[in-house]
C-alpha cells in the first residue's frame, strides 16, 4: 500500500530586535509603587478588530505560503485526542518549561487535540530537535534544513489534509531571549498554521521590532487557534465552507 504524503516547510527568520535590546537601557521609573519597571506595551494584549481576525485566519490557514493561492484547511483530526511531543537534541530546563507553557496554552484553546510530552520517541507525533543543522540533517534525512541561518524550521507532514506528523528544527545559536518566541512560533506551525504580516500574531516570519510577549498567545492568536480547533472546521474545508464560522469567532 502506498500512501501519498506531503510535507510543507516553513522557516522563521529573526533580524535584530531593537525593542528588546533598548529596553534594557531604559532607567527604572522612580516613585513607582509596583515592582515592575517594564512600562512598554506589548502587541499581545491589543484587541484585534473582527476584520483583522477574519483576514489573519484566512491568511494563516487558507493561503499558500506566498499568499497567492487558496488552499484548504489542514489540521490534526479531532479524533486524534493526544498529540505526543518528544524533545530530541538540545534540551534545556528553561526550554522544557517553555514547551510545557506553550502546550498548556494550546490545550486551553483546543478541546480535541491535547498536547503532552512523551519520552518514547517511537510514539511521538511531534519531534523537536535543537542541534546544528548538519547534525539534524544526518539524523532526519527526510526533513532537511536547507537554510541554517534561520532560527527555526517546521516540517508538517499530512495526507488528505490531515496532519500526521511534524518535525521542528530549532537553531542552537538562537539568543536566549528569543528562544521562547521561536519555540512558540514553530509549535504553532505544527497545528497547520502559516505566516502573516500582522505584528499582533506570533506567526510573522521575521520577528523584528515587534514587542510580542513570547510567554503567552496574543488575543489574535488565541482566536486563530480556537477557530482552527472548532470541530465544524474540517480538514479540506475551503474559505467558502467555513466563512460563517470564522465570522462567528471574529465577532466575539
Ligand atoms: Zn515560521
Amino acid at each position: 500500500m502506498k500512501i501519498a504524503i506531503a510535507v510543507t516547510v516553513v522557516s522563521l527568520f529573526f533580524l535584530t530586535i531593537a525593542c528588546q535590546t533598548s529596553e534594557k537601557n531604559i532607567p527604572p521609573v522612580t516613585n513607582t509603587t509596583t515592582n515592575s519597571t517594564n512600562t512598554s506595551t506589548t502587541t499581545t494584549t491589543v484587541k484585534p478588530s473582527s476584520q483583522e481576525i477574519y483576514d489573519t485566519f484566512v491568511r494563516l490557514t487558507l493561503k499558500n505560503s506566498a499568499g497567492t493561492a487558496a488552499i484548504t484547511i489542514r489540521k490534526w483530526l479531532p479524533t486524534k485526542t493526544q498529540i505526543k511531543v518528544y524533545w530530541d537534541g538540545g534540551r534545556t530546563t528553561a526550554l522544557m518549561s517553555a514547551l510545557d507553557k506553550v502546550m498548556a496554552d494550546m490545550n486551553v484553546l483546543n478541546k480535541y487535540n491535547k498536547m503532552l510530552r512523551t519520552e518514547v520517541v517511537a510514539e511521538a507525533d511531534i519531534i523537536i530537535n535543537r542541534v546544528e543543522a548538519a547534525t539534524h540533517n544526518s539524523k532526519y534525512a527526510s526533513y532537511q534544513v536547507s537554510n541554517s541561518s534561520v532560527q527555526g524550521t517546521t516540517f508538517t507532514q499530512w495526507t488528505s489534509d490531515a496532519i500526521t506528523k511534524a518535525i521542528v528544527w530549532l537553531s542552537p545559536t538562537t539568543p536566549s531571549n528569543l528562544q521562547n518566541g521561536v519555540l512558540r512560533h514553530e509549535l504553532t506551525h505544527t497545528l497547520g498554521i502559516g505566516h502573516t504580516d500582522n505584528t499582533k500574531s506570533i506567526m510573522i516570519p521575521i520577528m523584528s521590532n515587534t514587542n510580542y510577549d513570547f510567554n503567552s498567545f496574543s488575543v489574535l492568536d488565541q482566536r486563530i487557534i480556537q477557530i482552527l480547533a472548532d470541530n465544524r472546521v474540517k480538514q479540506g474545508s475551503s474559505e467558502a465552507n467555513i466563512s460563517a464560522i470564522i465570522k462567528e469567532y471574529a465577532a466575539k
